[in-house]
């Protein structure tokens, strides 16, 4: 479990703790550490259960309640995505007006944001990288740097680098891995302009997120 420390960390602001507590916490890898997810350093390969100073109890079995699955499924959805919780509720209380299927709804708002976008066109190995890159002016949309991470990237606009940061290192390490590609449908890449665009709102079954997002609604609606 997080100490009483990290815990206050979380109430002033977005968690800035141990990154693999929050997978480990949540019993699923939720790649927040970029390439090091993919290798064997990886916290939940190396302790699979849930953060404590005991250990793993094997042969221990809580009875889980329906309030402790749509509290586990809105932590990992949240933390997915790097938001703290005053973010995280006040993009649902946005979305759930619109006509459609509210859990569908929040996710493809989550995915909307400029931050993710950066991330899913492989300019970051992470959404916390893809933020920095956002948030230190590196990335424009349709011609005009936006610093907003949370910027809300609508259909047919244009993702991308700035002219003036692309021969930066980091930003250049960020540019060899967009020409591996796009990693979802509905971003189309342009390897020679730096840039990608969105295509459209993404429907549920173009997101790769493994999630039950009914159960963040039915948390939210009590
Ligand atoms: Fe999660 Fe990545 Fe840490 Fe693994 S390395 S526990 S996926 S943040």
């Amino acid at each position: 479990m997080p100490t009483a420390q990290e815990e206050a960390r979380v109430i002033v602001a977005r968690y800035t703790g141990p990154s693999c507590k929050l997978c480990r916490r949540e019993g699923e890898k939720l790649f927040l550490k970029g390439t090091r997810c993919l290798t064997e350093k990886c916290g939940i390969e190396r302790k699979a259960y849930a953060p404590g100073q005991h250990g793993p109890s094997p042969g221990r079995r809580r009875k889980v309640s329906e309030y402790n699955r749509q509290l586990r499924e809105k932590q990992k959805v949240k933390r997915t995505y790097g938001l703290s919780e005053g973010q995280f509720r006040s993009t649902f209380d946005r979305v759930r007006q619109l006509p459609g299927v509210a859990g569908e709804n929040l996710l493809a708002a989550l995915e909307m944001r400029l931050d993710n976008i950066v991330y899913r066109m492989g300019l970051a190995s992470s959404r916390k990288g893809a933020r920095q890159l956002v948030r230190h002016r590196h990335v424009e949309v349709d011609g005009r740097v936006v610093d907003v991470p949370s910027y809300q990237v609508r259909p047919n606009q244009v993702v991308g680098v700035t002219e003036k940061s692309r021969d930066q290192m980091s930003v250049r390490a960020s540019l060899e891995a967009l020409s591996r590609g796009a990693p979802v449908s509905w971003i189309t890449i342009d390897t020679k302009k730096a840039s990608g665009t969105v295509t459209e709102r993404p429907t549920r079954d173009a997101i790769p997120i493994v999630a039950q997002e009914q159960l963040i609604v039915e948390l939210y609606s009590k």
